[in-house]
């Protein structure tokens, strides 16, 4: 059992970090995936007996106060998702007023903290703004693994004004924990890592660490061009960081000289411009001619891949396989994530996670049939480059 589920929130105003950064068009929020994803955490400590405190920030408001990032506007949709439970605005998440509304809370009741952002100590990881806020409550949890890699002050630093016992992980970010801990620590074999994508410098590192971690890599996406190249071969107009050609080659020496399979597609989807009504063919990727551009895997890749996924017992899969917004360059996306849906349906566990990858199973409608899918980009990211993520080590010192 954890910390959390165990513990008794009865009588208890909880600090509760979560990460509400939804985005947000005229006023209306247009996905509200991650204010769902903090609703049992909520639901548990207010169904215990407890009050709720929230803080979270939203957008980049440069520690300026600016309406525009206001957190009132979510609060209507926060009302109508936790239905009949009272909720309450602070117009600042410090200070007399934060100090009053939270003093007077009642069991049962939400505390909604104006953006922790308007205030520039936050990112800063200010000891005294952490101080500040630590006063409201009597218990920290943090639930917001999308900002776990930073250490800011609502994140990580003020986790020390509260004694071992009194800190703790909430539902959502326990999962992400022991989801990626099990894929990074606890992966059965083979464990296969799928990166995609845009380019090799986003990914260098992740690709570096699971080079001990991994007995396959595959890479698609745009970054599979860097490393064609590095081999000598014409790439024609795709995606190509000439920069990072020798870094190609060496990762692929190291993947040999650790016996890691890396697997880059053998074919591609070629278009003559980077539109989706561009002029298309299939060619094998030893030569793209001059003038085309690599957009998508091709169909003996898909194949390829596929075989891999199917015998892995352990599946990471980050990026996409190609430029999978456009519809004529989707298949190779679609078609690994039903090979990882199908994978997953033979016993294989599978965790997809960082922006794209995840945009992408849900478009295809198979975010259920994998594993676990993760809410975290750049904290998931980074996590997997083998970084100590400041949110978690402060709970878990
Ligand atoms: P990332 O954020 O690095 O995961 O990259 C995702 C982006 O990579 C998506 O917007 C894709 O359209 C893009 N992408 C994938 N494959 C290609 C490709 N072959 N050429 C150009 N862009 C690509």
């Amino acid at each position: 059992m954890s910390r959390f589920t165990e513990f008794n929130f009865s009588g208890h105003k909880a600090l509760v970090r979560v990460d509400f950064n939804v985005p947000i068009k005229e006023g209306k929020i247009t996905d509200d995936t991650r204010m769902k994803a903090a609703l049992p955490t909520i639901h548990k400590i207010l169904s215990d007996g407890g009050s709720v405190i929230l803080m979270s920030h939203l957008g980049r408001p440069k520690g300026t106060v600016d309406a525009k990032y206001s957190l009132e506007q979510i609060v209507p949709h926060l009302k109508e998702l936790l239905k009949g439970v009272t909720v309450y605005f602070s117009a600042d998440c410090v200070g007399t007023l934060a100090e009053e509304r939270a003093e007077s809370l009642n069991s049962g009741e939400v505390l909604l903290l104006e953006n922790l952002r308007f205030h520039a100590e936050e990112e800063k990881g200010d000891p005294t703004f952490a101080g500040q806020l630590s006063r409201l409550g009597d218990v920290y949890v943090n639930d917001a693994f999308g900002t776990a890699h930073r250490a800011h002050a609502s994140t990580a630093i003020i986790a020390s004004d509260f004694p071992v016992g009194k800190k703790m992980f909430g539902l959502l970010m326990e999962a992400e924990v022991s989801n990626a801990e099990r894929v990074l620590h606890a992966a059965e074999k083979p464990f296969t890592a799928i990166l995609g994508g845009a380019k090799v410098s986003d990914k260098i590192e992740i690709i570096e660490n699971l080079l001990n971690k991994a007995d396959n890599i595959i890479v698609g996406g745009g970054m599979t061009y860097t490393f064609l190249r590095s081999q000598g071969k014409n790439t024609g107009n795709s995606l190509c960081e000439e920069d990072k050609l020798d870094l190609a080659t060496d990762i692929l020496n190291r993947a040999k000289e650790k016996h890691v399979a890396f697997l880059l597609a053998p074919d591609s989807v070629i278009a003559d411009s980077f539109s989706n009504d561009a002029e298309r063919n299939i060619v094998s990727n030893d030569e793209i001619p001059e003038g085309w551009m690599g957009l998508d895997i091709g169909p003996e890749a898909i194949q390829l891949f596929s075989d891999v996924i199917a015998g892995s017992k352990t599946i990471l899969w980050n990026g996409p396989m190609g430029v999978f917004e456009m519809s004529n360059f989707r298949e190779g996306t679609k078609a690994i994530a039903l090979a990882v849906a199908s994978a997953t349906q033979q016993g294989a566990y599978s965790l997809v996670g960082g922006g794209d990858s995840v945009a992408a199973v849900n478009q295809f409608g198979l975010a259920d049939k994998v594993s676990y899918v993760s809410t975290g980009g750049g904290a998931l990211l980074e996590y997997f480059e083998g970084k100590t993520l400041p949110g978690i080590a402060a709970i878990q010192e």
